[in-house]
């Protein structure tokens, strides 16, 4: 989401003289991420702290503004965008995400255009993205040129941050952490939880579990082939327009981790693309719709993991006749802890 198009400087070079910087586990390459922690390296050499504090920083200011009122939930992103001075504005013509974006507008300020087509969750998230992305020193001067797919792409690293600090913006620490203090962490409060700030049941759960109250991790599942498949699926695409074979039937798609996020507390890794077997409860959720609660065994590690699941239905991203995504928070269950 939001490419800022006002400059394309030519950036390979610039590529070339990329440091490169490991915070825990992760590396750090996108000079936007590089030039924020040489900015603000009094705050943490941590990205990821420094954008939660500088989005608190911003609350501190909108909640003690005197003629916006920042308050929720639902909290309102346009809102703080008109405390920061940045405009907001619908948009049905983006060339750059179909979202949201940043353009420069007058007198050195910008504007975020949205895409009003989207479901309202979505264009506040979208609108408090886009916020974060002026945080960044330079962002005016933002390359956006893009990797080629399947290879690491450090734009990434920015987007992931501008979704880290959006997530902060419509589910801020003091009010949301409190709420899942006293709602606790389960699949009831994570509905509630979503009504209640106006966002979508994925970045909620994304939320909840990043709160660290709880030993417990979400699982998104959804219907895919995985890597080595689809190299095959793109390389006899290639070939039957070379060659003109017979049809190449590919194989079907499995029900496969989409992504995963774990607390501090959650020993287990659960890598992505792992399918799911079809006598699983969480299968079951795809076909069916119905949720499921209880213990159950997944074998999704070297080691079966046993554990308790709270799991529901989610709606479909392709138009295909597959079964239904599915969401699922875990905790471990006695036999791990
Ligand atoms: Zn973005």
């Amino acid at each position: 989401m939001g490419a800022y198009s006002a400059n394309y400087p030519v950036c390979d070079e610039e590529r070339m003289k990329q440091r490169h910087l490991k915070v825990g586990n992760k590396y750090y390459s996108h000079k936007s991420v590089i030039r924020l922690i040489d900015r603000y390296s009094e705050i943490s050499q941590d990205p990821e702290e420094i954008i939660r504090s500088l989005v608190q920083d911003k609350l501190n200011v909108a909640r003690q503004s005197r003629h916006f009122r920042w308050n929720g939930p639902p909290f309102n992103p346009e809102v703080l965008a008109s405390i920061l001075g940045i405009w907001c504005e619908e948009s049905v013509e983006l060339t750059h995400s179909e979202d949201a974006e940043l353009h420069p507008a007058e007198n050195g300020r910008v504007v975020i255009r949205y895409n009003p087509d989207k479901p309202k969750t979505r264009q506040k998230f979208s609108i408090a993205h886009e916020i974060v992305h002026t945080f960044f020193p330079g962002y005016q001067d933002e390359c956006h040129a893009r990797h080629q797919s399947g290879k690491f792409d450090p734009e990434n690293e920015v987007e992931f941050l501008c979704d880290l600090g959006a997530s902060e913006i419509v589910m801020p620490t003091p009010e949301f952490d409190s709420d899942v203090k006293s709602m606790g962490v389960s699949l009831k409060s994570l509905q509630k939880l979503s009504k209640l700030y106006e966002v979508s049941l994925e970045a909620t759960a994304i939320r909840m579990i990043k709160t660290d109250f709880h030993p417990c991790a979400l699982i998104v599942l959804d219907y895919s082939h995985k890597p080595a498949e689809k190299e095959e699926i793109e390389t006899s695409k290639y070939q039957q327009s070379l060659f003109r074979e017979d049809p190449w039937v590919p194989p079907p798609m499995r029900l496969r981790v989409q992504y995963f996020v774990r607390g501090r507390h959650f020993s287990t890794y659960i890598p992505k693309h792992k399918s799911i077997e079809e006598s699983s409860p969480l299968y079951e959720v795809s076909v069916t719709g119905k949720p499921f609660q209880g213990d159950t065994v997944l074998n999704l590690t070297k080691t079966p993991l046993n554990t308790y699941v709270e799991a529901m239905a989610l709606p479909k991203t392709h138009n295909t006749d597959l079964d239904s995504r599915v969401i699922a928070i875990l905790f471990h269950t006695r036999k791990n802890s």
